[in-house]
């Protein structure tokens, strides 16, 4: 039982981290510069803890970045306000994520003028279905030796769609719960205490008042853990954060 809950966690908790430290703060955002070895270090990262729903920087950023552009209004890849439940929301999303992959839709050129990494080879293997299928069969056997009995199974969908359910709460509760601090004229919101179990990600009301900045805590009782990593990768030399202009 401990091992599968250390296991739940572990995936939890490091596939968040660079969803949002790699996917969201990196590909989308520009927030920090890193050397292209720590990138593709990063990179990779991701593709191994996201694992079977391992989402493609390349779409990712392009989608995030209309998100910002257009928040909460029709044009907004996942606003709460346009799908009857979260689900639909995930499905459009979804949809709309693999047009921009398989190049069916081009994005607008607005939304790829700033960097944005690719690495075509990883991205090729990450998003293939065999790939996938491998990952979640390992995820899968790991419940067959260590969980004690079969109502842990109820787990493993969480592992298999790991990236696309914590952009679900994120883009749902984010938009629709909580407070605000700011007022951006969309439905941005805090959504305090889940901003701690999101590393940060559900201070959305702080994080679209200012999108480049990198710290989503804005009031002494918000705390934003993947901001303080970059701190300390910064001290280590590993990215370098962008100042933020005032
Ligand atoms: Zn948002
Ligand atoms: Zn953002």
């Amino acid at each position: 039982m401990l091992f599968i809950l250390c296991f739940f966690f572990l995936h939890w908790f490091l596939s968040l981290f660079f969803h949002s430290f790699f996917l969201h703060r990196y590909a989308s955002h520009q927030m920090y510069t890193t050397t292209k070895r720590w990138e593709r270090v990063f990179y990779f990262m991701t593709f191994f803890t996201q694992g079977s729903s391992y989402l493609v920087p390349r779409a990712y950023a392009v989608m995030h970045r209309m998100h910002h552009k257009y928040s909460d209004t029709e044009k907004d890849p996942h606003s709460p306000h346009f799908f009857k439940d979260i689900w639909r929301m995930m499905w459009h999303t979804y949809k709309l994520f693999e047009e921009f992959h398989s190049g069916k839709k081009l994005p607008d050129p607005q939304f790829t003028k700033e960097y944005i990494p690719s690495w075509d080879r990883l991205d090729k293997i990450g998003n293939h279905i065999i790939t996938r299928v491998l990952f979640a069969l390992g995820y899968t056997m790991l419940y067959i030796i260590f969980a004690p009995n079969l109502w842990w199974f109820l787990l493993l969908p969480v592992h298999f769609f790991m990236g696309p359910i914590q952009g679900a709460i994120v883009n749902w509760f984010g938009h629709k719960l909580g407070y605000a601090n700011y007022s951006n004229g969309d439905h941005s919101r805090n959504t305090t205490p889940w901003g701690f179990i999101m590393m940060g990600e559900l201070f959305q009301n702080n994080h679209h008042y200012k999108k480049i900045d990198p710290n989503f805590a804005k009031k002494w009782y918000e705390f934003d853990s993947t901001y303080i990593i970059m701190t300390a990768l910064q001290y280590y030399r590993i990215i370098k954060l962008k100042p933020v202009i005032a």
